[in-house]
C-alpha cells in the first residue's frame, strides 16, 4: 500500500495543539495539496516535517482530521480496528457489563480511541451510531468485526441527522448483520426491568450513562417524597421507588411517548407509588412552588443546555434557574440530585452555578457526591469533552 498523504500543521498552531487529542480543526492545518479524499487515511506532520499522528481526513467537517494512532509504525488497517474494538469490548467484560438481558455502551467514541463511533448493546442486539464520516465510511468493516467479536443477534446502524449534516455525510439507517432491531426490548438494570423503545427512543433508546447514578441517588431517598424532573422512561423514579424505598414519586417529562413508556415500566415492575405526567419542567416547578408543595428530594436531569462554546453562559443561567426552583421545593435537609450532560459546562462551572443558587436562595448546599457517567462511558484526560456528564448528589439545608 502507498504511504498516506500528509497534512501539515500551521507553524503557529502546533504548540497549542493538545497532545493526543483526537480532533484537528481546519484552522490548525495548512490547506492540503493535493487534497486527500474524504475518509482517506492521512499522516499529520509538523511544519518542519516531524511525524505527529495518523488519522482520517474529512474536508467537509470543521474537524478536518480525526486522529486514531500516535504510533508511526501502526497502519489503520483491519487489525487496527479489530484491536481497538476488542479492547473496548474487553473493558466492558472487566466491568461485568455482560448480562445478556442488560444493556451497555460497548464503544464510546473518543473515550475508546474510536472517534466518531458509538456502539450500544441492548440485550442481544447492537446499535451502531456513526458520528463521523471516518467511521461511516468503514461501517461495513466495523459491523463484520463486531459480528466476529460478539456474535450478536443483529447489528443496526443509525446516524443522527444533525451530525450527518455537520460531517457532510449521508444518514445511514440499515441492518448491517443478522436480524433487524425489534421495536422494543426489555432490559434489566439494577434489578429493575425497563421496556425501551428502540425504534423511536431518544439517544439509541435509553440513557445508559446514568445507571450507577440512579442507584447512588436511590440510596439517599428512603422514606422521602421525591420529585423526578425530566424523567424520560422512569430510570431515576423507579429506582427511587423500588431500591430507595421512597414514599412517593412525582415524575414529569415533556415527551408523551416517554411518559407512556414510563407508566408501562412502573406496571412491569409492580410499582404503584410513582405518578408520571407529561409536563414542561420550568412551568411545573413554578406551579408546584406556588401550590406550596414540598419534597424530601428533587432530581433534575435536563437535556443538554449548551451545545456550543457560545452557549455556555446561557446554559449556566438555565441551570441556575432550574436548580433555584428545585431548591425552593425542598424541605430543610432535602436531597438534590442535579445533573448536566453539557460537555461544555465544566465541573467547576457547575459547582459555581450551585454557589449562585446558595446566594440567591439563602439555603446552604453540601455536595455529597460528584459523580460522572457509568464506567462504560470512560473519561479521558486527553479529551476533556469525554467528561460530559455531571451528577451531583447534595443535601440542602
Ligand atoms: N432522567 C432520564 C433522562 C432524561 S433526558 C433517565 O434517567 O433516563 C432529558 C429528558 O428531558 C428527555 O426525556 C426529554 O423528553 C425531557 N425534556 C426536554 N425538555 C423538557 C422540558 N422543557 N420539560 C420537561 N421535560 C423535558
Amino acid at each position: 500500500m502507498s504511504d498516506p498523504l500528509t497534512i501539515t500543521l500551521r507553524p503557529r498552531r502546533q504548540e497549542s495543539l493538545p497532545d493526543r487529542h483526537p480532533w484537528v480543526l481546519e484552522k490548525s492545518i495548512l490547506p492540503p495539496r493535493p487534497a486527500p479524499a474524504d475518509g482517506d487515511v492521512v499522516d499529520l506532520v509538523t511544519a518542519d516535517g516531524k511525524w505527529v499522528a495518523r488519522g482520517i481526513f474529512n474536508g467537509q467537517s470543521r474537524i478536518r482530521l480525526r486522529l486514531y494512532s500516535w504510533d508511526h509504525g501502526q497502519p489503520l488497517d483491519r487489525d487496527f480496528w479489530r484491536n481497538r474494538l476488542a479492547a473496548a469490548v474487553e473493558l466492558r467484560r472487566l466491568l461485568c457489563y455482560d448480562d445478556p438481558a442488560g444493556a451497555c455502551r460497548l464503544v464510546f467514541s473518543e473515550a475508546d480511541g474510536l472517534s466518531g463511533l458509538i456502539v450500544d448493546r441492548y440485550g442481544e442486539h447492537l446499535v451502531v451510531q456513526t458520528t463521523a464520516l471516518a467511521m461511516a465510511h468503514r461501517v461495513g468493516e466495523i459491523g463484520d468485526l463486531l459480528g466476529e467479536l460478539l456474535s450478536p443477534r443483529g447489528i443496526t446502524v443509525r446516524t443522527d441527522r444533525k451530525i450527518a449534516a455537520m460531517e457532510g455525510m449521508q444518514t445511514q439507517e440499515a441492518v448491517l448483520r443478522g436480524e433487524p432491531l425489534p421495536p422494543s426490548v426489555t432490559l434489566r438494570e439494577n434489578g429493575l426491568s425497563f421496556q425501551v423503545d428502540l425504534g423511536t427512543g431518544q439517544k439509541t433508546g435509553y440513557y445508559l450513562d446514568q445507571r450507577e447514578n440512579r442507584l447512588a441517588a436511590a440510596a439517599c431517598l428512603g422514606g422521602r417524597r421525591v420529585l423526578d424532573m425530566f424523567c424520560y422512561v422512569g430510570g431515576f423514579s423507579l429506582a427511587a421507588a423500588k431500591l430507595g424505598e421512597a414514599r412517593e414519586v412525582l415524575a414529569f417529562d415533556s415527551s408523551q411517548r416517554a411518559i407512556e413508556q414510563a407508566r408501562a415500566n412502573a406496571a412491569l415492575n409492580g410499582i404503584e407509588n410513582v405518578r408520571f405526567e407529561v409536563a414542561e419542567a420550568f412551568e411545573t416547578l413554578e406551579s408546584l412552588a406556588s401550590a406550596g408543595e414540598r419534597f424530601g428530594a428533587v432530581i433534575l436531569d435536563p437535556p443538554r443546555f449548551a451545545g456550543t462554546r457560545q452557549s455556555i453562559d446561557h446554559a449556566l443561567r438555565a441551570y441556575h434557574r432550574l436548580n433555584r426552583l428545585g431548591v425552593q421545593l425542598l424541605e430543610p435537609g432535602g436531597i438534590l440530585v442535579t445533573c448536566s450532560c453539557s460537555g461544555r459546562v465544566s465541573r467547576d462551572d457547575f459547582s459555581r452555578m450551585l454557589y449562585g443558587v446558595v446566594r440567591r436562595t439563602r439555603r446552604e448546599i453540601q455536595i455529597l457526591q460528584q459523580r460522572g457517567p457509568s464506567p462504560d462511558h470512560p473519561v479521558r484526560p486527553s479529551c476533556p469533552e469525554t467528561d460530559y456528564l455531571k451528577c451531583f448528589i447534595c443535601r440542602v439545608e
